[in-house]
C-alpha cells in the first residue's frame, strides 16, 4: 500500500475547495435556499473570519425535509438490501478518494490539526463500509412455539422515517455514524448537523448523490435556530426515531420532547471519563495513552479522558512526565505542518476551559504548565496541566471540552473505584495496569460503556459506542448500530401440519 501524502492546504487551495462545497439546504434531492433567503456564516476558529455562507434552515424547510423524507421511506425500504449497502460502499470509495478534501473542510470548519481530520475521515468512512456489510445481514428466525401449535416468525423492519442531530467536535463522523446505519436498515432521514460545522456534511452528500442515492432518502437542513426548527419535526407523528449526539442538558430536552410520540431514540451524550493509572503500570504506555486520550481533537470529545486517577506512588513522576510531553506541543492553525494543538471551537469554549483551571486552582491545585488562553487571533487555550486536584473541584464533575490535563491520586483500588464511578456520567474509562485480575475486577466494576484497558483511543466503526448512566441510551457501530434503526416483529402461524 502507498503512504498517504500530506495534506498541503494553500489560500488558493482552501478557496477552491470551500467553493465546491454547496451552499444551500439538500432536500428531496435538490439543493434548495432556505425559506425567505435566510443566511447564517460559518467561521474558522483559528483566525474567526468567515469561510462560508450557507442557508440558515427555518421551521417551513424543516416540514418540508420531513415531507421528502416520509414521501421515500416506502420506496426505500422497498429497495433491496445489498443495493441500499452498495450506495453506501460506493460513498466509502468515492470518500477515500477525496479524503484530503476532507480532512482538509474539516480543519477548516472545526479548527483540528489536518493529521487528526485525516485520521476522522478514515474512522467516519469506516461507518459507510461497516453498514454496508451490515445491510445485507438483516435477518430473522423462525421456530416452533413450546406447545407445538404453532410457529413463531420474528422478522425485523425499519423503524421510519429518522432526524439526525449531530454535534460540532467530530463534524464528518458524526454523520456517518448516524446516516449509515438508519440507510443499511432502509430508514430515510433528515439529519441537522451543528452549525458550527455543517460543511462537512454538506460536502458527504455530494458523494452520497454521486453514489446513486433515491431522492429524499437523505436531507439535509443546516440552521442557526436548532430548537425552534427540531421542535416540530420531533413533535410529527410521522417521524419514528430521534438520533441524538451532543451534551447531556439538551439530549435530557429533546428526550422530554420525544416521549409525546413515543419515539424510539438514541442518545450520544456527554462524558467525564477516569483515567485510572495504577502502580504497577507500564508507565511509558500509560504516559502515551494519556496523550493520546486527553489531547485528541484538542480534548474536545466525549471519550477524552477528563479526570487522571493515579495512584499516590507514581503521580509525581507521572505528572512530570505528562508534562514534558505537553510543553513540547506545537500550537497553531491546523492547516499549518507539525502543528499538534488547534484552536478550541469558540470563544465559549476557552472561557470554559479557563474557569475550569482556576476553581480548581483556586482550591488547591498545582499548575504545572499553561493554564490562560493564547493572546492571538482565534480561540487558543494553552495546553495546560494541573495536579493535585481537590476534591470538590469543578473540574472534576464537569466535562473539560478542552486541552486541560487533571491529575487527582488514590490510594487503593477501592478508592480508585470510587473515585472513578463518583460521576452521573458513564461513557467511557482507561485503565492502566499489568495485573490481568485487576484490569478484569475493573471492568466490572466501571460504571461505563466502554473502556480502554492499557490503551487510550478505543473508537471503531466494529464496535459499540455508547454509554451508560446519563452519557446516554444506546449503541453506534457494531453489530448493535443497525439495530437502533429496526424494530422487531413476531408473527404466530398455525401449525402447517395441523390440517
Ligand atoms: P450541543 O448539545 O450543544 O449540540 C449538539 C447538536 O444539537 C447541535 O447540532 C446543536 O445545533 C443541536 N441542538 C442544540 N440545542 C438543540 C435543541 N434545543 N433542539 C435540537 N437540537 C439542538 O453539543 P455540542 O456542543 O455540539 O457537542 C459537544 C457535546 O457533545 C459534548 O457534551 C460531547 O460530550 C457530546 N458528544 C458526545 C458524543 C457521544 O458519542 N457520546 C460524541 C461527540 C460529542
Amino acid at each position: 500500500m502507498s503512504e498517504t501524502p500530506a495534506v498541503t492546504s494553500t489560500e488558493t487551495a482552501e478557496a477552491e475547495l470551500l467553493a465546491q462545497v454547496p451552499n444551500q439546504l439538500y432536500i428531496n434531492g435538490e439543493w434548495v435556499p432556505a425559506a425567505g433567503g435566510r443566511t447564517l456564516t460559518v467561521h474558522d476558529p483559528s483566525t474567526g473570519t468567515v469561510i462560508k455562507t450557507i442557508a440558515d434552515a427555518s421551521v417551513t424547510d424543516g416540514a418540508a425535509a420531513l415531507d421528502a423524507a416520509v414521501a421515500a421511506q416506502e420506496s426505500w425500504a422497498s429497495t433491496p438490501p445489498r443495493v441500499r449497502g452498495e450506495v453506501l460502499r460506493r460513498t466509502f470509495d468515492l470518500l477515500q478518494e477525496r479524503k484530503q478534501d476532507f480532512a482538509l473542510l474539516m480543519t477548516l470548519e472545526m479548527g483540528k490539526p489536518l493529521a487528526e481530520s485525516l485520521g476522522e475521515v478514515a474512522y467516519g468512512g469506516e461507518f459507510l463500509r461497516w453498514f454496508s456489510e451490515e445491510a445485507v445481514r438483516i435477518t430473522g428466525r423462525y421456530g416452533v412455539n413450546p406447545e407445538g401449535t404453532g410457529r413463531m416468525i420474528v422478522s425485523q423492519h425499519p423503524v421510519g422515517p429518522c432526524f439526525l442531530i449531530t454535534p460540532w467536535n467530530f463534524p464528518l463522523a458524526m454523520a456517518t455514524r448516524k446516516i449509515a446505519p438508519a440507510l443499511a436498515a432502509g430508514c430515510t432521514v433528515v439529519i441537522k448537523p451543528a452549525e458550527l460545522t455543517p460543511l462537512s456534511t454538506l460536502l458527504l452528500v455530494t458523494l452520497l448523490e454521486e453514489a446513486g442515492l433515491p431522492a429524499g432518502v437523505v436531507n439535509v437542513i443546516t440552521t442557526s435556530t436548532s430548537g425552534e426548527v427540531s421542535a416540530p419535526i420531533i413533535a410529527d407523528p410521522r417521524l419514528r426515531k430521534l438520533s441524538f449526539t451532543g451534551s447531556t442538558p439538551v439530549g435530557q430536552k429533546l428526550i422530554e420532547q420525544s416521549a409525546k410520540g413515543v419515539l424510539r431514540t438514541s442518545m450520544e451524550l456527554g462524558g467525564n471519563a477516569p483515567f485510572v493509572v495504577f502502580d504497577d503500570a507500564d508507565l511509558d504506555k500509560a504516559v502515551d495513552g494519556a496523550i493520546a486520550a486527553k489531547f485528541r481533537n484538542i480534548g474536545q470529545a466525549c471519550t477524552a479522558a477528563n479526570r487522571f486517577i493515579v495512584h499516590e506512588s507514581i503521580a509525581e513522576e507521572f505528572a512530570g512526565r505528562v508534562t514534558e510531553r505537553v510543553k513540547a506541543f506545537r500550537i497553531g492553525r491546523g492547516t499549518e505542518d507539525g502543528v499538534t494543538i488547534g484552536p478550541l471551537i469558540d470563544d465559549r469554549a476557552v472561557a470554559k476551559a479557563d474557569a475550569l483551571v482556576q476553581d480548581a486552582l483556586g482550591r488547591g491545585a498545582t499548575l504545572l504548565t499553561g493554564g490562560s488562553a493564547l493572546e492571538r487571533d482565534g480561540t487558543f487555550y494553552e495546553p495546560t496541566v494541573i495536579t493535585g486536584v481537590k476534591p470538590g473541584s469543578d473540574i472534576l464533575r464537569e466535562e473539560i471540552f478542552g486541552p486541560v490535563l487533571s491529575i487527582t491520586s488514590f490510594t487503593d483500588e477501592d478508592d480508585a473505584v470510587r473515585i472513578a464511578n463518583d460521576t452521573e456520567y458513564g461513557l467511557v474509562g482507561y485503565v492502566y495496569t499489568r495485573d490481568l485480575a485487576r484490569g478484569q475486577r475493573m471492568i466490572e466494576r466501571l460504571q461505563t460503556g466502554m473502556m480502554g484497558l492499557n490503551l487510550g483511543v478505543i473508537s471503531n466503526a466494529a464496535a459499540p459506542f455508547g454509554g451508560v448512566k446519563q452519557s446516554g441510551l444506546g449503541r453506534e457501530g457494531g453489530f448493535e448500530g443497525i439495530h437502533e434503526y429496526l424494530s422487531t416483529k413476531y408473527t404466530l402461524t398455525p401449525d402447517p401440519f395441523a390440517g
